[in-house]
């Protein structure tokens, strides 16, 4: 299983410290699960040791494809690992639909991010008219095929998958743990026949994410095609994200 916590721009150094000295005192050593923690680009470097200690890596909600030059605001896969930084995710939905970022530009962040060795969370997930219209299946499959179709990653391990419902992301509504699982294998199946950078649709993790909480987060997580969770406002507290964590069923 894997759990990422997903700050967004929330967090001061204190905070963020105070997250992963308390995720340690709760036991995040002691998970078999892996662990993320993606707290805004600037925190990263101060909590390079604290995460080690508590046996959280660390990544960045965000990159740019290129290496360096003329892009104003933007941080590259390099900057990212200077900072302390294994992971990164692309195409978050308030990426996709906050900021206004394409496909297009998804698959080029995947793509640049992977190559550079960073592992990667690739996010999608239907708008709430999509659902309502009926295009959800059409939507994912769209996303996914941008992102990985023709991919050439070295090591397919490192492309993890979160399906995140964008009406249920920091909503408080929640896919339902058999929604889930269809859309899980769903996408299992077109990751397989797309089948970019060797990636073995059966190894895939796919995540969840969508107002995940510690008391839906047993249901969710006791579902085969379901490796873990993306979580954001209630992984703002080590107590909520830490439950989260430990709901994992005990045979997963
Ligand atoms: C997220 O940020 O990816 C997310 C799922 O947020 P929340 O848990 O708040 O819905």
């Amino acid at each position: 299983m894997l759990f990422g916590a997903n700050w967004k721009m929330n967090g001061t150094p204190g905070e963020a410290l105070s997250f992963l000295a308390e995720m340690k005192d709760r036991g995040s050593r002691e998970t078999d699960a892996d662990l993320v923690f993606f707290p805004p680009f600037t925190l990263l470097p101060l909590l390079a040791e604290s995460g080690k200690e508590a046996g959280i890596e660390l990544g960045g909600q965000d990159l740019f494809w290129m290496d360096r030059g003329a892009y104003t605001g933007e941080i590259s896969p390099g900057m990212l690992m200077d900072a302390g930084a294994g992971w990164f995710i692309a195409g978050h939905s308030e990426r996709r639909h906050v900021i206004g970022e394409t496909d297009d530009v998804v698959r080029k962040k995947l793509e640049k991010g992977l190559e550079s060795g960073l592992k990667g969370i690739l996010c999608v997930g239907e708008l709430v008219d999509q659902r309502e219209r009926g295009l959800t299946e059409k939507v994912v499959r769209r996303q996914l095929e941008s992102a990985l179709d023709g991919l050439d990653i070295a090591d397919a391990s490192n492309l993890v998958v979160a399906y995140e419902p964008v009406w249920a992301i920091g909503t408080g509504l929640t896919a339902t743990p058999d929604e889930a699982q269809r859309m899980h294998s769903l996408i299992r199946e077109w990751v397989g026949e797309i089948g970019g950078g060797n990636v073995s649709p059966e190894e895939l993790r796919i995540l969840y994410g969508g107002s995940v909480k510690p008391g839906n987060a047993a249901d969710i997580l006791s579902k085969t095609q379901v490796n873990g969770a993306l979580v954001g406002g209630a992984s703002l507290r080590a107590e909520s994200f830490s439950a989260i964590v430990t709901s994992i069923p005990a045979e997963g």
